[in-house]
């Protein structure tokens, strides 16, 4: 594919280019994270609206003629859809893609490692809130957690061009491992992330006690290792990365209590086709009804920049500022509209 002219890449109304794309491939997860997924029962989204890996392949390559060079695969836990490798094939192969990634819970990495790594994934982040099996049992109601550090080796081996860890910091929950997450990460000479508690999608027991801000986190983490320097680089990651004397690197995501909405130049897909503008959007443009309704790529192409260009949101800053913050969505409201969970519109 011929490089995009500049002409052909939208900037939103902030100035945002879209960049980078957030693709979930499954609403279905196999843990029951309190801060993502705490019920029982979901309502799925049904299969035929899913959208097939030829779909998503036609529509990565639309998304790279505007300007995209980063998709990352998420979910719900993206291991779960079948015959993932053969997706990350087919998106391989779009030379304007130079970043393809990963974030998984690594339940099911260990046996998929090597595979996807063959088939031209780059990166990996793996989620891991805690070190001890029993912490897990009881905050995401799996007793997978061996298998979670296996895949985390798994990924290791496999040779990723990076492995990264993300971890939640909630208060009361995990807030006392931060160092030894740090130091496990440091071990094994991949990269801590360190998220602050959101309020978006199923967290619905979400309050603002809970949240461990970055600025806390960088205390815990200094009153153990000496002083952090922040790192000044790349304006539009997400993560504020700092290093430490020895030069270990870390990196905190602080969305809540300093979001990042200004340098946002991500877009996110739902698994079943739902162009998303922002983590907190309400609406999005059906991508689906045109893939499988006969729209050229041409007309796709131009439907996804008019959104883009039309697009102000700042949905993390908006909710900084409330002064009163509790909940965003009842569990009424995500029943009746899944889009609005996290696993549906990808974390
Ligand atoms: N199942 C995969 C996983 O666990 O990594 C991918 C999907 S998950 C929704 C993506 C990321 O979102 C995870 O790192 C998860 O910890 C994070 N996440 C989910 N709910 C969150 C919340 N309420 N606040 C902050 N991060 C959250």
């Amino acid at each position: 594919m011929s490089p995009t002219p500049q002409s052909d890449r939208p900037a939103d109304l902030l100035g945002r280019p879209l960049r980078n794309l957030r693709i979930s491939v499954t609403d279905r997860c196999n843990l029951r994270c309190r801060y993502c997924m705490p019920e029982s029962e979901y309502v799925w989204l049904p299969r035929h609206s899913i959208l097939t890996f030829e779909e998503i392949d036609r529509v990565v390559g639309i998304f790279a003629g505007l300007g995209v060079s980063k998709v990352r695969l998420t979910g719900g836990e993206p291991l779960l859809r079948h015959d993932l490798g053969s997706l990350v094939s087919l998106l391989s192969r779009h030379d304007a893609i130079a970043d393809l990634a990963l974030t998984t819970n690594g339940v099911l990495l260990a046996r998929q490692a090597e595979a996807l790594r063959a088939a031209g994934l780059r990166r990996v982040t793996v989620s891991l809130d805690t070190l001890r099996p029993e912490r897990m049992q009881e905050f995401a109601r799996s007793a997978r957690h061996a298998d979670v550090i296996a895949g985390i080796d798994a990924a290791l081996t496999a040779g990723f061009e990076s492995v990264k860890l993300n971890t939640v910091v909630i208060r009361g929950y995990n807030d006392d491992e931060v160092v030894e997450l740090l130091q496990f990460a440091r071990g094994r000479g991949v990269e801590a992330r360190f998220i602050e508690y959101m309020d978006v999608g199923g967290a619905t027991g979400w309050t603002m006690d809970q949240v461990v801000s970055q600025r806390e986190i960088l205390e815990l983490v200094a009153r153990c290792y000496g002083p952090v320097e922040p790192l000044r680089e790349e304006a539009w990651a997400p993560a504020e990365r700092f290093a430490l004397r020895d030069g270990t690197t870390f990196g905190v995501i602080a969305s809540t209590t300093a979001p990042f909405c200004r340098t946002c130049d991500r877009g996110r897909l739902t698994a079943d086709g739902t162009f998303l503008l922002c983590l907190y959007g309400e609406d999005g443009l059906d991508l689906r009804e045109l893939l499988r309704g006969g729209a050229t790529d041409g007309e796709i192409s131009h439907r996804i920049a008019g959104v883009w260009r039309a697009r102000s949101d700042r949905g993390a800053e908006e909710r900084a500022g409330l002064a009163e913050r509790g909940i965003l969505h009842r569990i009424e409201s995500l029943r009746a509209d899944p889009r609005r969970e996290m696993h549906t519109r990808g974390g």
